[in-house]
């Protein structure tokens, strides 16, 4: 209510000047069901285990029912997409249903795929059951690798068809339809506020960057000048400790857009995300991104700069001095670099530090790549290793990660000879016991994560309503450091079949 609305509230598709958040309704779904809640993310927000199962729970979060005494409403936002200004862009499908405050957190309630909304553009407003499985899986098990991450309260089929692609022969591809209901602080984007100073709306800037201030960084205090930058300040660094969680577990975002970046440092918008299976840093989910690989692994630190330099952008006409924004830019990468080290240095076991390091970490981020090694069961494997073995019992302990063993022969096999003898050496110098350094990896190195194949058998049985893999999923991802032997099967490398297959988006 503090922010400039606008009070239309018709969903047709338009540019919306001078205000927000536009108010809109979720279309109804014709027959929801629910598949699966978070009880976690339930009691998060003040919901009961008990109501989950009610027929309110599944109005609402499906946007059947709009709860008393809510209004909701779409955001407007603009963005960069592919390194491109793409103007007004805003929730083409993702619909603000209130905010809730539990134990002293504020959370903003989202629905994703109820419908359009004014900036859905060409769009339908609608989401598929294949895209929602992957919000719901990943946005959970990231949350529990310790990645800041928006949650998924829940995932609900909304009983109604949806096109998304026509078929070779002229016939219409129907899929089922879903809805997720995320949960976040806020759903607000650097995207957000280059909207408002693209369009010069610099009352509103100011008003909404005051707005993000006094609710989300209220520790923040001092001269406005000094505020502004304090927040641009706080939003690189917890971006960049995003950034160094997706490295450390191998994720790759995908569509790493200004308007996928939020200003609390979480990852949000799950589209068409990948797990590194072998470790390849040129290596993206996004089919639309092969050419240029903008989004690639190696380049997320890199471009989460490049986006933070458009929101110091859109921060400018605010502090009028670009000097102060480019040292927090400049650091970003310095500062970046020093933690990437440092948790490398831990994946590895080692957790005091030589001058030697570096070259330890480069070393083995290039025989990584010279055949394919499953990254995951690499780092996890290791840990197995005591200080007593020699070179050759250490590489038949990590000997699984490898996807092609046949190559690991000739001058592979010299090369991973030679930084096993250096890393044996170096871990002799490690004061912690072989038990309690392993016990520390394994709080860094997951054993399970959701490699794009398991997300893949969870959407075609949930497709033919068999949602007992999404159920196992979510358990096993749930505890992605702990030994699981009854999941033992999906510490696994990536099976054949699934070796091209990139993530999906829509
Ligand atoms: P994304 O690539 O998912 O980050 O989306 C980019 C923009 O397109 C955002 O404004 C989305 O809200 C919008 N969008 C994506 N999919 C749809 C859809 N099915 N209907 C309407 N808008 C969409
Ligand atoms: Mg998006
Ligand atoms: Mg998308």
């Amino acid at each position: 209510a503090e922010l400039p609305a606008d009070t239309d509230e018709t969903n047709e598709v338009r540019q919306v000047k001078d205000a927000l958040f536009s108010y809109v309704n979720p279309t109804k779904p014709s027959n929801p069901e629910l598949i699966h809640a978070s009880e976690e993310v339930a009691k998060l927000v003040g919901i009961s285990v008990d109501e989950i199962q009610s027929e309110s729970f599944l109005n609402v979060f499906s946007g059947k029912e709009i709860l008393e005494g809510t209004r909701p409403y779409a955001m407007c936002y603009a963005g960069h997409q592919f390194g491109n200004w793409a103007g007004q862009l805003g929730d083409g499908r993702a619909i603000n249903l209130t905010e809730v405050e539990h134990n002293n957190d504020f959370f903003t309630l989202q629905l994703k795929g109820a419908g359009k909304t004014p900036y859905s553009r060409t769009a339908d407003g609608l989401a598929v059951l294949r895209s929602s499985i992957r919000e719901h899986l990943c946005a959970e098990a990231m949350h529990y690798l310790g990645v800041p991450t928006t949650r998924s309260l829940s995932l609900m089929l909304s009983g109604d068809q949806v096109l998304r692609d026509v078929l070779y022969n002229g016939n219409p591809a129907y899929e089922k339809g879903a809805i997720v209901a995320r949960v976040a602080p806020s759903f607000i984007r650097f995207g957000s506020f280059e909207m408002l100073t693209a369009r010069n709306e610099l009352k509103n800037l100011k008003q909404f960057v005051e707005f993000n201030i006094k609710y989300y960084f209220s520790e923040i205090k001092g001269e406005p000048k000094e505020q502004y930058l304090q927040f641009f300040q706080k939003v690189a660094d917890t971006t960049r400790e995003m950034i160094l969680h997706w490295q450390r577990v191998g994720f790759v975002h995908g569509v790493m857009n200004t308007d996928n970046m939020s200003i609390h440092g979480i990852t949000i918008d799950y589209g068409p995300y990948g797990w590194l299976e072998n470790y390849d840093p040129n290596w993206t989910p996004n089919t639309t991104d092969s050419q240029n690989r903008r989004y690639r692994f190696g380049n997320q630190p890199k471009i989460a700069q490049w986006n933070l330099y458009q929101l110091a952008n859109a921060l400018y006409p605010l502090v009028n001095e670009a000097a102060p924004l480019e040292k927090i830019l400049e650091s970003f990468i310095d500062k970046f670099d020093k933690d990437y080290k440092l948790m490398m240095l831990n994946k590895l076991g080692l957790f005091t530090s030589t001058k030697s390091d570096g070259s330890i970490i480069a070393g083995l981020e290039a025989i990584l790549q010279l055949s394919e090694t499953d990254m995951t069961i690499f780092f996890r494997n290791l840990s197995k290793i005591k200080k007593s073995d020699s070179v050759e019992s250490a590489l038949e302990i990590i000997k699984d990660a490898f996807y092609i063993p046949e190559e690991i022969t000739g001058e592979i096999l010299e090369a991973w000879t030679k930084w096993f003898a250096i890393y044996m050496e170096r871990l002799k110098t490690e004061d912690l016991s072989d038990e309690s350094r392993s016990t520390k990896m394994n709080l860094v190195n997951p054993k399970y994560v959701l490699r794009n194949y398991m997300a893949q058998l969870a959407i075609d049985a949930a497709d033919k309503g068999d949602y007992s893999l999404v159920n196992e999923l979510y358990l096993l991802l749930q505890k992605p450091y702990d030994e699981q032997p009854e999941f033992e099967k999906w510490f696994a490398k990536r099976p054949d079949w699934a070796r091209s297959k990139v993530g999906c988006s829509m």
